[in-house]
Protein backbone atom coordinates (compact mmCIF):
# COMPACT_ATOMS: atom_id res chain seq x y z
CA UNK A 1 0.00 0.00 0.00
CA UNK A 2 2.95 2.09 1.04
CA UNK A 3 4.38 2.16 -2.56
CA UNK A 4 1.14 3.81 -4.94
CA UNK A 5 0.77 7.38 -4.37
CA UNK A 6 0.25 10.20 -6.29
CA UNK A 7 1.31 13.78 -6.54
CA UNK A 8 5.00 13.16 -5.19
CA UNK A 9 7.75 13.40 -7.60
CA UNK A 10 8.14 9.59 -7.12
CA UNK A 11 10.87 8.92 -9.09
CA UNK A 12 13.48 11.58 -7.04
CA UNK A 13 11.32 11.31 -3.77
CA UNK A 14 9.87 8.55 -1.57
CA UNK A 15 8.51 9.88 1.79
CA UNK A 16 7.25 7.00 4.29
CA UNK A 17 3.88 6.93 5.70
CA UNK A 18 2.73 4.87 8.63
CA UNK A 19 -0.03 2.51 8.42
CA UNK A 20 -2.09 4.50 10.79
CA UNK A 21 -1.67 7.49 8.25
CA UNK A 22 -3.31 5.66 5.17
CA UNK A 23 -5.94 4.37 8.00
CA UNK A 24 -6.66 8.08 8.67
CA UNK A 25 -6.63 9.52 5.38
CA UNK A 26 -9.43 7.11 4.74
CA UNK A 27 -11.53 7.63 7.60
CA UNK A 28 -11.25 11.13 6.97
CA UNK A 29 -12.43 10.95 3.27
CA UNK A 30 -14.68 8.55 3.63
CA UNK A 31 -16.47 10.44 6.78
CA UNK A 32 -16.03 13.85 5.03
CA UNK A 33 -17.68 12.45 1.25
CA UNK A 34 -20.29 10.20 3.37
CA UNK A 35 -21.39 12.74 5.98
CA UNK A 36 -19.74 16.73 6.10
CA UNK A 37 -22.45 18.43 3.75
CA UNK A 38 -19.33 20.71 2.16
CA UNK A 39 -17.75 17.36 0.77
CA UNK A 40 -21.01 16.25 -0.76
CA UNK A 41 -20.33 17.75 -4.05
CA UNK A 42 -16.85 15.98 -4.14
CA UNK A 43 -18.84 12.46 -4.35
CA UNK A 44 -18.59 12.37 -8.02
CA UNK A 45 -15.11 12.91 -8.27
CA UNK A 46 -14.19 9.80 -6.23
CA UNK A 47 -12.94 7.03 -8.17
CA UNK A 48 -14.09 4.58 -5.70
CA UNK A 49 -12.67 2.48 -2.25
CA UNK A 50 -11.31 -0.02 -4.90
CA UNK A 51 -8.62 2.65 -5.67
CA UNK A 52 -5.61 3.53 -3.60
CA UNK A 53 -5.98 6.36 -0.93
CA UNK A 54 -3.82 8.65 -1.90
CA UNK A 55 -5.37 8.39 -5.46
CA UNK A 56 -9.07 9.26 -4.66
CA UNK A 57 -7.34 12.15 -2.55
CA UNK A 58 -5.43 13.49 -5.77
CA UNK A 59 -8.69 13.11 -7.75
CA UNK A 60 -10.90 15.54 -5.39
CA UNK A 61 -11.06 19.25 -5.83
CA UNK A 62 -8.74 21.63 -3.56
CA UNK A 63 -10.68 23.52 -0.58
CA UNK A 64 -10.26 27.03 -0.76
CA UNK A 65 -11.04 29.65 1.98
CA UNK A 66 -13.83 30.91 0.01
CA UNK A 67 -15.35 27.44 -0.11
CA UNK A 68 -14.91 27.78 3.86
CA UNK A 69 -16.51 30.89 4.04
CA UNK A 70 -19.33 29.63 1.96
CA UNK A 71 -19.51 26.73 4.32
CA UNK A 72 -18.01 27.16 7.24
CA UNK A 73 -19.12 26.49 10.20
CA UNK A 74 -22.05 24.44 9.54
CA UNK A 75 -21.29 22.85 6.11
CA UNK A 76 -17.75 21.06 7.93
CA UNK A 77 -19.45 18.97 10.91
CA UNK A 78 -20.57 15.81 10.05
CA UNK A 79 -24.29 15.69 9.40
CA UNK A 80 -24.66 13.40 13.77
CA UNK A 81 -23.38 16.00 15.40
CA UNK A 82 -24.89 19.23 16.75
CA UNK A 83 -23.27 22.11 17.25
CA UNK A 84 -25.21 24.15 19.06
CA UNK A 85 -25.14 21.05 21.58
CA UNK A 86 -20.93 21.32 21.46
CA UNK A 87 -20.74 25.04 21.71
CA UNK A 88 -23.49 24.35 25.32
CA UNK A 89 -21.01 21.71 26.36
CA UNK A 90 -17.87 23.83 25.97
CA UNK A 91 -16.19 21.40 23.43
CA UNK A 92 -16.07 23.82 20.54
CA UNK A 93 -16.25 27.64 20.10
CA UNK A 94 -16.69 30.05 17.12
CA UNK A 95 -13.45 32.14 16.32
CA UNK A 96 -12.84 34.52 13.42
CA UNK A 97 -9.49 34.73 11.44
CA UNK A 98 -8.05 38.40 11.16
CA UNK A 99 -7.84 40.12 8.19
CA UNK A 100 -10.13 42.39 6.00
CA UNK A 101 -13.52 41.72 5.81
CA UNK A 102 -13.47 39.48 2.49
CA UNK A 103 -10.46 37.52 4.60
CA UNK A 104 -12.03 36.72 7.27
CA UNK A 105 -13.60 33.13 8.21
CA UNK A 106 -15.52 31.87 11.07
CA UNK A 107 -14.20 28.87 11.93
CA UNK A 108 -15.17 26.02 15.14
CA UNK A 109 -12.57 26.40 17.53
CA UNK A 110 -12.11 22.92 19.17
CA UNK A 111 -9.57 23.29 21.94
CA UNK A 112 -9.07 19.90 23.20
CA UNK A 113 -8.43 19.07 19.44
CA UNK A 114 -5.54 21.89 18.82
CA UNK A 115 -3.96 21.09 22.26
CA UNK A 116 -3.21 17.57 20.96
CA UNK A 117 -2.15 18.72 17.64
CA UNK A 118 0.50 21.03 19.25
CA UNK A 119 1.61 18.25 21.49
CA UNK A 120 2.04 16.12 18.79
CA UNK A 121 4.38 19.07 17.25
CA UNK A 122 6.38 18.79 19.85
CA UNK A 123 7.89 15.65 19.41
CA UNK A 124 9.43 16.65 16.22
CA UNK A 125 12.39 19.13 17.49
CA UNK A 126 14.48 17.74 20.38
CA UNK A 127 14.30 21.58 22.14
CA UNK A 128 9.96 21.61 22.09
CA UNK A 129 10.16 18.23 23.15
CA UNK A 130 11.92 18.14 26.11
CA UNK A 131 11.28 21.89 27.19
CA UNK A 132 7.63 21.87 26.21
CA UNK A 133 5.49 19.80 28.27
CA UNK A 134 2.33 21.54 28.81
CA UNK A 135 3.03 23.17 32.04
CA UNK A 136 6.00 25.65 30.92
CA UNK A 137 6.41 29.30 30.93
CA UNK A 138 5.71 31.07 27.63
CA UNK A 139 5.97 34.89 26.56
CA UNK A 140 4.25 35.29 23.11
CA UNK A 141 5.39 37.93 21.30
CA UNK A 142 2.24 38.63 18.61
CA UNK A 143 -0.04 40.61 16.84
CA UNK A 144 -2.99 40.95 19.05
CA UNK A 145 -5.07 40.99 16.13
CA UNK A 146 -3.92 37.20 15.86
CA UNK A 147 -3.61 36.20 19.13
CA UNK A 148 -3.54 38.06 22.99
CA UNK A 149 -5.46 40.55 24.56
CA UNK A 150 -6.00 43.91 22.46
CA UNK A 151 -5.96 47.78 23.63
CA UNK A 152 -4.72 50.64 21.53
CA UNK A 153 -5.56 53.55 23.05
CA UNK A 154 -4.07 52.75 26.65
CA UNK A 155 -1.47 50.31 27.98
CA UNK A 156 -2.63 47.04 29.53
CA UNK A 157 -0.98 46.29 33.02
CA UNK A 158 1.03 42.90 32.80
CA UNK A 159 -1.71 40.88 35.03
CA UNK A 160 -4.04 41.88 32.53
CA UNK A 161 -2.21 40.11 29.63
CA UNK A 162 -1.61 37.01 31.60
CA UNK A 163 -3.68 33.84 30.73
CA UNK A 164 -2.88 30.85 32.96
CA UNK A 165 0.64 29.94 31.89
CA UNK A 166 1.15 32.35 28.57
CA UNK A 167 2.26 36.17 29.49
CA UNK A 168 1.11 37.90 26.08
CA UNK A 169 3.85 40.92 25.83
CA UNK A 170 1.97 43.48 23.16
CA UNK A 171 -1.48 44.70 22.87
CA UNK A 172 -0.69 47.19 20.05
CA UNK A 173 -1.87 46.67 16.94
CA UNK A 174 0.17 48.77 15.12
CA UNK A 175 3.92 47.97 15.78
CA UNK A 176 4.70 51.31 14.22
CA UNK A 177 3.15 52.65 17.35
CA UNK A 178 5.65 51.03 19.55
CA UNK A 179 7.47 53.10 22.04
CA UNK A 180 10.88 53.22 23.45
CA UNK A 181 8.61 53.01 26.99
CA UNK A 182 6.58 49.77 24.98
CA UNK A 183 9.63 48.37 24.32
CA UNK A 184 11.60 49.03 27.58
CA UNK A 185 8.12 47.14 28.77
CA UNK A 186 8.12 44.00 27.48
CA UNK A 187 12.51 43.65 28.32
CA UNK A 188 11.63 44.05 32.13
CA UNK A 189 8.23 41.71 31.41
CA UNK A 190 11.04 38.92 30.14
CA UNK A 191 13.16 39.39 32.99
CA UNK A 192 9.93 38.89 35.41
CA UNK A 193 8.42 36.47 33.90
CA UNK A 194 11.14 34.35 32.93
CA UNK A 195 9.46 32.24 30.08
CA UNK A 196 10.89 29.14 29.41
CA UNK A 197 9.90 29.09 25.59
CA UNK A 198 9.36 33.10 23.98
CA UNK A 199 6.91 32.43 20.85
CA UNK A 200 6.90 34.94 18.40
CA UNK A 201 6.37 36.20 15.31
CA UNK A 202 9.29 36.99 13.78
CA UNK A 203 9.13 40.58 12.04
CA UNK A 204 8.03 42.03 16.28
CA UNK A 205 10.64 40.05 17.47
CA UNK A 206 13.28 41.38 15.00
CA UNK A 207 11.84 45.15 16.02
CA UNK A 208 12.46 43.75 19.67
CA UNK A 209 15.71 43.30 18.85
CA UNK A 210 17.04 45.70 16.68
CA UNK A 211 15.96 48.37 19.61
CA UNK A 212 17.60 46.12 22.37
CA UNK A 213 20.59 45.89 19.90
CA UNK A 214 20.89 49.66 19.54
CA UNK A 215 20.05 50.12 23.25
CA UNK A 216 22.90 48.00 24.57
CA UNK A 217 20.63 46.44 26.92
CA UNK A 218 20.77 42.90 27.98
CA UNK A 219 17.79 40.71 27.58
CA UNK A 220 16.49 36.99 29.68
CA UNK A 221 17.44 34.48 27.24
CA UNK A 222 14.67 32.03 27.66
CA UNK A 223 15.43 28.22 26.58
CA UNK A 224 14.06 28.42 23.56
CA UNK A 225 12.37 30.99 20.52
CA UNK A 226 9.28 29.66 18.58
CA UNK A 227 8.58 31.44 15.30
CA UNK A 228 5.30 31.45 14.03
CA UNK A 229 2.25 33.70 12.50
CA UNK A 230 4.97 34.48 9.62
CA UNK A 231 8.17 33.57 8.05
CA UNK A 232 11.01 35.17 9.26
CA UNK A 233 12.92 36.80 6.66
CA UNK A 234 17.19 36.57 6.70
CA UNK A 235 17.48 40.24 8.23
CA UNK A 236 14.49 39.08 10.75
CA UNK A 237 16.25 36.25 11.77
CA UNK A 238 19.83 37.55 12.03
CA UNK A 239 18.61 40.19 14.20
CA UNK A 240 17.15 37.86 16.23
CA UNK A 241 19.91 35.29 16.85
CA UNK A 242 22.09 38.63 17.07
CA UNK A 243 20.24 39.20 21.03
CA UNK A 244 19.22 35.65 21.75
CA UNK A 245 21.76 32.61 21.79
CA UNK A 246 19.20 29.86 22.31
CA UNK A 247 17.72 27.32 19.89
CA UNK A 248 15.11 29.02 17.39
CA UNK A 249 12.86 26.64 15.61
CA UNK A 250 10.07 27.68 13.21
CA UNK A 251 6.19 26.45 13.75
CA UNK A 252 4.27 25.90 10.87
CA UNK A 253 -0.01 25.79 10.71
CA UNK A 254 -2.90 27.94 10.17
CA UNK A 255 -5.87 28.00 12.27
CA UNK A 256 -8.21 25.63 9.97
CA UNK A 257 -5.68 23.50 10.11
CA UNK A 258 -3.72 23.09 13.43
CA UNK A 259 0.23 22.39 13.61
CA UNK A 260 1.02 21.36 10.25
CA UNK A 261 5.11 21.02 10.42
CA UNK A 262 7.76 21.88 12.86
CA UNK A 263 11.16 22.65 12.26
CA UNK A 264 13.49 20.24 14.09
CA UNK A 265 16.85 21.27 15.35
CA UNK A 266 18.46 20.59 11.86
CA UNK A 267 16.84 22.95 10.26
CA UNK A 268 14.23 20.72 8.41
CA UNK A 269 10.80 20.86 8.57
CA UNK A 270 8.61 17.81 9.58
CA UNK A 271 5.47 17.00 8.84
CA UNK A 272 2.86 16.48 11.92
CA UNK A 273 1.90 13.22 10.59
CA UNK A 274 -0.58 12.47 13.73
CA UNK A 275 -2.62 15.07 13.21
CA UNK A 276 -2.96 16.20 9.42
CA UNK A 277 -2.34 14.46 5.90
CA UNK A 278 -0.14 16.84 3.51
CA UNK A 279 -0.62 16.26 -0.41
CA UNK A 280 2.28 18.17 -2.37
CA UNK A 281 1.64 19.61 -5.69
CA UNK A 282 4.52 20.17 -7.46
CA UNK A 283 5.37 23.26 -9.71
CA UNK A 284 6.07 23.02 -13.32
CA UNK A 285 9.79 22.56 -13.77
CA UNK A 286 10.24 26.04 -15.23
CA UNK A 287 8.71 27.43 -11.84
CA UNK A 288 10.90 25.52 -9.56
CA UNK A 289 8.85 22.15 -9.14
CA UNK A 290 9.32 19.28 -9.12
CA UNK A 291 10.40 19.90 -5.41
CA UNK A 292 8.63 23.37 -5.19
CA UNK A 293 5.01 22.83 -4.95
CA UNK A 294 1.84 23.68 -3.05
CA UNK A 295 0.39 22.04 -0.11
CA UNK A 296 -2.84 21.04 0.64
CA UNK A 297 -3.47 20.02 4.22
CA UNK A 298 -6.26 17.09 5.50
CA UNK A 299 -7.07 17.41 8.96
CA UNK A 300 -7.37 14.20 11.59
CA UNK A 301 -8.70 13.76 14.80
CA UNK A 302 -10.82 16.56 14.51
CA UNK A 303 -14.49 15.28 15.22
CA UNK A 304 -16.22 18.42 15.36
CA UNK A 305 -14.39 20.32 11.79
CA UNK A 306 -13.41 17.98 8.59
CA UNK A 307 -11.28 20.10 6.70
CA UNK A 308 -9.93 17.81 3.46
CA UNK A 309 -7.05 18.91 1.13
CA UNK A 310 -7.07 22.76 1.80
CA UNK A 311 -4.58 25.43 0.15
CA UNK A 312 -3.22 26.64 2.80
CA UNK A 313 -1.54 29.30 1.05
CA UNK A 314 2.16 28.60 1.30
CA UNK A 315 4.66 27.08 -1.43
CA UNK A 316 7.00 24.76 0.25
CA UNK A 317 10.39 23.35 -0.44
CA UNK A 318 10.58 19.28 -0.53
CA UNK A 319 14.01 18.15 0.89
CA UNK A 320 16.08 16.34 -1.19
CA UNK A 321 18.49 15.42 0.18
CA UNK A 322 17.62 12.20 1.66
CA UNK A 323 19.12 12.31 4.93
CA UNK A 324 17.40 12.48 8.11
CA UNK A 325 20.22 13.65 10.95
CA UNK A 326 17.77 13.98 13.82
CA UNK A 327 16.22 10.54 12.51
CA UNK A 328 12.85 11.54 11.50
CA UNK A 329 11.65 9.67 8.32
CA UNK A 330 8.38 9.80 9.03
CA UNK A 331 5.97 11.98 6.43
CA UNK A 332 7.14 14.43 4.25
CA UNK A 333 10.52 16.40 5.21
CA UNK A 334 10.59 20.35 3.73
CA UNK A 335 14.11 22.09 3.69
CA UNK A 336 11.83 25.28 3.42
CA UNK A 337 8.47 26.97 3.93
CA UNK A 338 9.11 29.15 0.72
CA UNK A 339 6.32 31.65 1.51
CA UNK A 340 2.60 32.17 0.88
CA UNK A 341 1.46 32.22 -2.46
CA UNK A 342 -0.24 35.60 -2.41
CA UNK A 343 3.33 36.75 -1.86
CA UNK A 344 5.01 35.35 -5.19
CA UNK A 345 6.47 37.60 -7.87
CA UNK A 346 7.49 36.94 -11.33
CA UNK A 347 10.38 37.55 -13.89
CA UNK A 348 10.24 39.75 -16.38
CA UNK A 349 9.82 36.30 -18.38
CA UNK A 350 7.75 35.15 -16.39
CA UNK A 351 9.20 33.03 -14.49
CA UNK A 352 7.92 32.19 -10.34
CA UNK A 353 9.88 33.95 -7.09
CA UNK A 354 9.06 32.75 -3.94
CA UNK A 355 9.58 35.19 -1.08
CA UNK A 356 12.36 32.75 0.08
CA UNK A 357 14.34 33.17 -3.13
CA UNK A 358 13.73 36.57 -3.34
CA UNK A 359 14.96 36.75 0.39
CA UNK A 360 18.27 34.66 -0.52
CA UNK A 361 19.01 37.12 -3.12
CA UNK A 362 19.04 39.92 -1.32
CA UNK A 363 20.94 38.81 2.16
CA UNK A 364 24.18 39.74 1.30
CA UNK A 365 23.13 43.52 1.34
CA UNK A 366 24.46 44.40 5.00
CA UNK A 367 22.61 46.16 7.63
CA UNK A 368 18.69 45.96 6.13
CA UNK A 369 16.05 46.15 8.86
CA UNK A 370 13.28 45.14 6.80
CA UNK A 371 11.90 45.12 3.11
CA UNK A 372 9.51 44.88 0.68
CA UNK A 373 9.08 44.58 -2.67
CA UNK A 374 6.34 45.22 -5.19
CA UNK A 375 6.68 44.55 -8.62
CA UNK A 376 3.90 47.16 -10.22
CA UNK A 377 3.77 45.63 -13.86
CA UNK A 378 5.24 42.59 -15.44
CA UNK A 379 8.54 44.10 -16.00
CA UNK A 380 8.48 47.31 -12.84
CA UNK A 381 9.74 46.76 -9.27
CA UNK A 382 9.63 48.63 -5.90
CA UNK A 383 12.17 47.88 -3.41
CA UNK A 384 11.44 50.05 -0.05
CA UNK A 385 13.98 49.26 2.25
CA UNK A 386 14.45 50.40 5.59
CA UNK A 387 17.88 50.86 6.88
CA UNK A 388 20.38 52.49 9.04
CA UNK A 389 22.95 52.66 6.34
CA UNK A 390 23.95 56.07 5.52
CA UNK A 391 25.31 55.48 2.19
CA UNK A 392 22.16 55.17 -0.09
CA UNK A 393 23.96 55.30 -3.71
CA UNK A 394 25.97 52.06 -2.81
CA UNK A 395 23.41 50.58 -1.82
CA UNK A 396 21.31 51.41 -4.77
CA UNK A 397 23.52 50.08 -7.12
CA UNK A 398 23.92 46.68 -4.85
CA UNK A 399 20.09 46.35 -4.54
CA UNK A 400 19.24 47.07 -8.18
CA UNK A 401 22.60 44.51 -9.64
CA UNK A 402 20.64 42.04 -7.46
CA UNK A 403 17.03 42.39 -8.27
CA UNK A 404 18.24 42.57 -12.00
CA UNK A 405 20.34 39.27 -11.81
CA UNK A 406 17.00 37.70 -10.33
CA UNK A 407 14.31 39.46 -12.59
CA UNK A 408 15.95 39.95 -15.73
CA UNK A 409 17.64 42.34 -17.43
CA UNK A 410 15.07 44.26 -18.70
CA UNK A 411 13.33 45.11 -15.19
CA UNK A 412 13.32 48.53 -14.20
CA UNK A 413 14.08 48.76 -10.77
CA UNK A 414 13.34 51.50 -7.79
CA UNK A 415 14.72 51.60 -4.77
CA UNK A 416 13.12 53.84 -1.99
CA UNK A 417 13.91 53.94 1.86
CA UNK A 418 11.18 53.91 4.47
CA UNK A 419 11.16 54.67 8.25
CA UNK A 420 8.94 51.41 8.53
CA UNK A 421 7.33 48.60 6.47
CA UNK A 422 3.74 48.40 7.93
CA UNK A 423 1.74 45.06 8.58
CA UNK A 424 -0.86 44.13 6.33
CA UNK A 425 -4.53 44.11 7.73
CA UNK A 426 -4.25 40.72 9.13
CA UNK A 427 -1.78 41.97 11.55
CA UNK A 428 1.11 39.86 9.42
CA UNK A 429 4.41 41.57 7.73
CA UNK A 430 4.57 40.78 3.95
CA UNK A 431 8.05 40.72 2.61
CA UNK A 432 6.59 40.18 -1.38
CA UNK A 433 3.83 40.51 -3.80
CA UNK A 434 2.90 41.56 -7.18
CA UNK A 435 0.15 44.13 -7.68
CA UNK A 436 -1.62 42.20 -10.31
CA UNK A 437 -3.58 39.09 -10.00
CA UNK A 438 -1.06 36.19 -9.90
CA UNK A 439 -3.41 32.93 -10.26
CA UNK A 440 -1.12 30.16 -8.26
CA UNK A 441 -2.84 27.31 -10.58
CA UNK A 442 -1.21 28.33 -13.45
CA UNK A 443 1.62 27.17 -12.36
CA UNK A 444 1.31 23.58 -10.84
CA UNK A 445 2.38 20.44 -12.69
CA UNK A 446 -0.98 18.75 -13.30
CA UNK A 447 0.77 16.20 -15.27
CA UNK A 448 2.87 14.98 -11.60
CA UNK A 449 -0.19 15.49 -9.57
CA UNK A 450 -2.68 12.75 -10.80
CA UNK A 451 -0.53 9.89 -11.72
CA UNK A 452 -2.86 6.47 -11.94
CA UNK A 453 -1.36 3.94 -9.68
CA UNK A 454 -2.87 0.71 -8.79
ZN1 LIG B 1 15.04 16.61 11.34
Amino acid sequence: MGNAYCCQPMSLFSPVFSKEYYRLSLKVLETALNQVPAYEPWRAFDPGDDCHVDFRYASMPVLTKEDIRNHSPQGFVPMDRNIQEGSMNKEIEFVETSGTVNERVTNIWNQKWWDASERASWKLNSYTSKIMNGSHLEAILANPLNVGYKSDDKPLPMEKRKLARFLYLNEKTNPLSWSRKHMDRMAKELEKFKPEVLEANPSLLAKLCRYIIESGKIVFQPGLIVLTYELPTSFHYRQISQVFNVPIGSSYGSTETGYVFMQCEHGKFHQNTEFCRVDFQPLKPEHGGPFLGRILVTTFNNLWYYIVRFDIGDLVRLDESGSYPCGRESGLTLSAVEGRTNDVTLTCNGRLVTMRELDNALNVLEDIDEYQLRQETQETYHLHIVTRRKDKRTLNREAAEILGKLYGEKAEITVSYEKAVAPEPSGKYRVSGALFPIKIDAFIDERRCLQKKM
